[in-house]
């Protein structure tokens, strides 16, 4: 049953009803057809957590460390889920659990928005069903009701295998703990593991980053991202910056390591398929692929985004501002009708993070003219090195990557 693709339990095998209330708890043919009829493209559906143990001095996400609140905040998902559903006219194709720490979650508090979401969205096409974990959380007891539930992807925050670089982050886990957490993980029977990893610290070393390399060669995980450190104002980094207590390497130290990350890539056999992220082959992550691809996704919970191909909208990141707003129907969303200029641009954006690169066609349909304005820059950048085209795409070359944000915003256009 540990290999069976999710799909493959939901459709196919009845007795797993029994042990996977999430499965088992839509498998109704009279509401299987009906939501078929209703439904047909498929989507992803994001569920945003905005609790933390402790708060990295590095993230700027949106999270709390006041964990007496989580209830509410679930109640108010769930709520959100309910009123939410019925405008998404789309079949569910990922179910990505972010945040914050979805790990930090009960069982029954999981559950519960399992149970929200069966209730009110066509799940029966769903392929993946991740979950962002930190180690200190894959305890297993939780594991293994993750597992019952049909959660069958977990993206495991470890950042670093340096217990004083970990301190110096405010991680709430050791090295130990991160390592072990994954063989508890395999022993129940997860065999599909994302891991992230951070690199261009100033307490990390190009050696001991090619050790952590080494590290996840031997252990087996099909799927790896990996991000450059950035220190972000408004988080505690950013502030010991400002005052001079934390020094920033220079860029080199962190573009050293990047390509040190595209060599070795290219050597084990990993797929670098965009700028953060790596897989075997056959595991890019299907939902954030999916942002890549330009489809449209739904976002719950507080800070989350929603993308429908016309407009854009993100939630508010305040937790008691979302909860009231959700339970009086006061607006928890602003919402941006996107431009043709703006739908091209954030394609550019996603797409030329992505090996492949941006398809040109697609390009030219969404915005023609596009090519013959942009002619120009597109030839300088192919002279630099910095932009290949090749098979229909324009894409950044692996030893130009580093760069790609500023050769984004060279071949983005101007709302004007
Ligand atoms: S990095 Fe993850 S665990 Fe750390 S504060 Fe940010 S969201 Fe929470």
């Amino acid at each position: 049953m540990r290999d069976k693709p999710v799909e493959t339990i939901l459709l196919s095998d009845p007795s797993n009803c029994k042990n996977n209330r999430f499965i088992g708890h839509v498998h109704d043919p009279i509401i299987e057809s009906k939501k078929r009829l209703t439904f047909a493209p498929m989507a992803g559906l994001y569920i945003h957590i905005p609790f933390c143990r402790k708060a990295c001095h590095y993230c700027n996400f949106h999270f709390s460390t006041q964990l007496k609140n989580i209830q509410p905040l679930v109640d108010a998902i769930c709520l959100e889920i309910a009123k939410e559903a019925p405008q998404f006219k789309h079949s569910l194709r990922t179910l990505y659990f972010g945040g914050g720490s979805p790990s930090i979650l009960s069982n029954s508090q999981l559950t519960q928005i399992f149970e929200a979401v069966a209730a009110h969205f066509e799940i029966s096409q769903i392929q993946e069903i991740t979950l962002e974990a930190n180690p200190e959380d894959m305890i297993q007891e939780s594991l293994q009701h993750w597992k019952s539930l049909g959660v069958n992807r977990l993206s495991v925050g470890i950042q670093s295998l340096n217990d004083d670089e970990l301190v110096w982050m405010n991680r709430a886990h050791t090295a130990k703990q991160a390592i072990e957490s994954l063989e508890t993980a395999g022993e129940i029977g997860f065999n599909n593991f994302s891991i992230d990893l951070i690199y261009g610290s100033e307490k990390k070393s190009l050696s001991q980053w090619q050790q952590e390399l080494q590290w996840v060669n031997s252990i087996g995980v099909n799927h790896l991202s990996c991000y450059a450190l950035t220190i972000e104002e408004n988080t505690p980094f950013g502030k010991w910056a400002k005052s001079n207590k934390l020094k920033t390497p220079p860029d080199e130290h962190a573009e050293e390591q990047f390509l040190y990350l595209s060599q070795w890539a290219a050597q084990h056999n990993w797929e670098h398929y965009e700028i953060s992220n790596l897989s075997k082959a056959g595991h890019q992550a299907i939902h954030n692929s999916n942002y890549w691809a330009g489809l449209p996704y739904l976002g719950i919970g507080p800070s989350a985004h929603s993308y429908n191909g016309k407009s854009r909208r993100w939630n508010l990141s305040n937790n008691a501002l979302y909860i009231s707003g959700i339970q009086t129907g006061a607006p928890t969303f602003t919402e941006e009708i996107l431009t043709k200029v703006d739908v091209v641009n954030e394609l550019l954006l996603t797409q030329l993070r992505l090996t492949k690169g941006v398809n040109i066609q697609q390009i030219n349909l969404l915005y023609p003219g596009f090519e013959e304005l942009k002619r120009p820059i597109i030839e300088k950048l192919i002279r630099n090195f910095q932009i290949v085209e090749h098979n229909g795409h324009w894409s950044i070359p692996s030893a130009a990557r580093f760069l790609a944000d500023a050769i984004t915003v060279e071949m983005m256009l101007d709302e004007n």
